[in-house]
């Protein structure tokens, strides 16, 4: 895959311009010239291809000479509430879930949440999607939405039909909670919304709220993941089937 840049504002015309980390990469780190040939995305399911007309300081400007739609999403949408790990857990986490297809990260704040989602952090989550998706040639930006309390997220999941809680209790390994269950569920629905739990767990009352609310829980296997192993392992167990109907 050609370097891909990714543009802030969308591309709409014969031109382009790069700015911030994404100018300073292509003029500093890769010593672009006027007449380098890259690739840009913009988030809305396009790239262009463009040449570098001029260097400036702190923005390149780049004429573009064709675009084309090309689409590295799943055909469902995942929408995945988790209690954010703390530092470069969270970013490994947005990482992967950017790379697997994810459509929404909402970070929940619970009763024994670690990392508490401030503006700042979830600015460099932001910036960790771009990185992610120029590496994995995803068009469309994962979303990070706005920190959301496990009570609103569990009663707010508008249209998703298939609402899955990741919880090891010793209840949720029988059969109809077992992954061949819950993820053939998962591969024919459109829209899926999970819950994955904070390091120190959910509270016996977060976890009956979200059964009030009609999720569904589910199990993982025998063992205890971190928060941000469950949350890859879950989006995996759902993107593969899905992936392989395209490409099978
Ligand atoms: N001590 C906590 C462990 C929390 S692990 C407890 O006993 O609940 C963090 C989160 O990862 C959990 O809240 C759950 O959402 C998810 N998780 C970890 N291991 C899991 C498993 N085996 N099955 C389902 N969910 C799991």
């Amino acid at each position: 895959m050609a370097d891909r840049y990714f543009a802030e504002s969308p591309i709409t015309g014969s031109s382009a311009e790069l700015t911030g980390p994404e100018a300073h990469h292509l003029a500093h780190v890769m010593r672009a010239k006027v007449g380098t040939e890259v690739t840009l995305f913009d988030g809305t399911g396009q790239e262009f291809a463009a040449q570098v007309q001029r260097v400036g300081r702190s923005t390149i400007e780049l004429t573009i000479t064709s675009a084309v739609a090309v689409d590295r999403e799943l055909n469902l949408e995942v929408t995945i509430g988790v209690a954010l790990p703390k530092g470069d857990r969270q970013r490994w986490l947005i990482e992967k879930l950017t790379e697997l297809g994810t459509h929404t990260v909402v970070p929940l704040i619970t009763h024994r949440t670690v990392a508490q989602p401030y503006d700042s952090a979830l600015a460099k989550l932001r910036r960790g999607v771009i990185e992610a998706s120029k590496q994995c040639g995803r068009n469309r930006l994962l979303q990070i939405a706005e920190p959301l309390i496990w009570e609103t997220f569990m009663q707010q999941t508008p249209g998703s039909s298939v609402r899955l809680l990741a919880h090891p209790s010793v209840e949720s390994a029988v059969a109809e909670n077992g992954p061949s269950s819950w993820i053939n569920r998962a591969a024919s629905a459109s829209q899926i919304a999970c819950a994955i739990g904070p390091e120190g767990g959910l509270t016996d009352e977060e976890v009956q709220l979200a059964s009030a609310a009609g999720w569904q829980t589910v199990n993982l296997g025998q063992r205890i993941l971190r928060v941000e192993t469950a949350a890859v392992a879950m989006m995996a167990a759902i993107a593969l089937p899905a992936t392989s109907t395209s490409l099978d």
